[in-house]
């Protein structure tokens, strides 16, 4: 039997619909539409793309896009001043500093200034502190994005055994926390670990975040399993993730594809932070 397909296309297109919803019912609320601010520096073709799709889903989400383009060259004060001048506009619910910044610019300290209330991608320390104590805060993107994918699967997660492979501050440890919160029984699972096969073979829930194209082979799979694939591998035949799709799908009970799986929920739970930021500030209730 093979897999069902996750579709995270369809997921996501459903979600940015209610974002707007919720956006529109915002705007009418606070007397203004609630922002995002995103800065690019330098001229990097792929961050480029990202931060003008980022903008185009803002707007049709129905909220203000401001985006801040500085040069290549800017000072680390020059751009620390342009974080703290959107930390106080209050027209500015999110702030997201474009990935990676030059090789000049110390991203740690910035990403330390920006507000973590206005911390939409959900990497400033103090964010990361409330998700590891189950405090309000704002939760990473493509994690958080991972888990409504599972829980649209699965229904009540609790109990169950998870695989994280992959053990970055972007996603495999917030990842990690939220499935910890769902009451799985939860392996981080990273470059030293011995036996990664055995580990992985156990998984009721296994979600891949390497970096490497088609790691995880079929085999590895419990049979029936659950399978979210995060990785985006640039090769020769196209974009492909961290699990051998292939042979994956014919063990798993759902898979999600690369593309089209973990991507487009990414930018759709961009937006629904930038909105619970907006709703917070504003001290206005959010039920989604
Ligand atoms: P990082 O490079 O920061 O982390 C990769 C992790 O994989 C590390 O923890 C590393 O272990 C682990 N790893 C590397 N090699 C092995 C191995 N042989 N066995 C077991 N673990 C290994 O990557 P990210 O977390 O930022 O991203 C992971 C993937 O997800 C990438 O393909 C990226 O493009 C994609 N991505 C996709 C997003 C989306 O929107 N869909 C968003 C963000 C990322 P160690 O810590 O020991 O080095």
């Amino acid at each position: 039997m093979t897999a069902r397909i996750i579709d995270g296309k369809a997921f996501a297109a459903n979600l940015r619909a209610r974002v707007a919803t919720h956006a529109a019912a915002f705007a009418a609320a606070a007397g203004r539409p609630a922002g995002l601010a995103v800065v690019l520096v330098g001229e990097d073709a792929a961050s480029s793309v990202y931060v003008r799709s980022k903008g185009k889903a803002t707007r049709e989400a129905g909220m203000a896009s401001f985006e801040h383009r500085l040069s290549t060259d800017v000072s680390q004060d020059d751009l620390i001043a342009r974080v703290e001048q959107l930390n106080a506009d209050p027209a500015v619910d999110g702030i997201l500093v474009q990935l990676p910044l030059p090789k000049h610019l110390d991203s740690d300290a910035v990403l330390l200034t920006i507000d973590p209330d206005k911390d939409v991608d959900g990497f400033h320390p103090v964010n990361a502190g409330r998700l590891a104590t189950g405090l309000p805060g704002m939760v990473p993107c493509t994690p958080y994005g991972c888990l409504l994918l599972l829980r649209d699967v699965l229904g009540d997660l609790s109990g169950m055994d998870a695989v994280v492979v992959g053990r970055s501050n972007i996603v495999g440890k917030p990842m990690a926390a939220l499935l910890t919160a769902e009451s799985c029984t939860v392996t981080i699972a990273h470059s030293r670990t011995r036996d990664l096969a055995d580990h992985v073979r156990r998984a009721d829930i296994v979600v891949a975040a390497v970096g490497r194209a088609n790691f995880v082979p079929g085999d590895w799979i419990k049979p029936g399993a659950t399978v979210i694939d995060v990785g985006i591998n640039r090769t020769d035949a196209g974009l492909v993730g961290d699990v051998d799709f292939a042979s994956a799908k014919e063990v798993a009970g759902a898979i999600t594809p690369v593309p089209g799986g973990v991507g487009p929920m990414t930018i759709a739970c961009l937006l629904r932070n930038t909105l619970v930021a907006a709703y917070r500030r504003a001290g206005i209730a959010f039920d989604d």
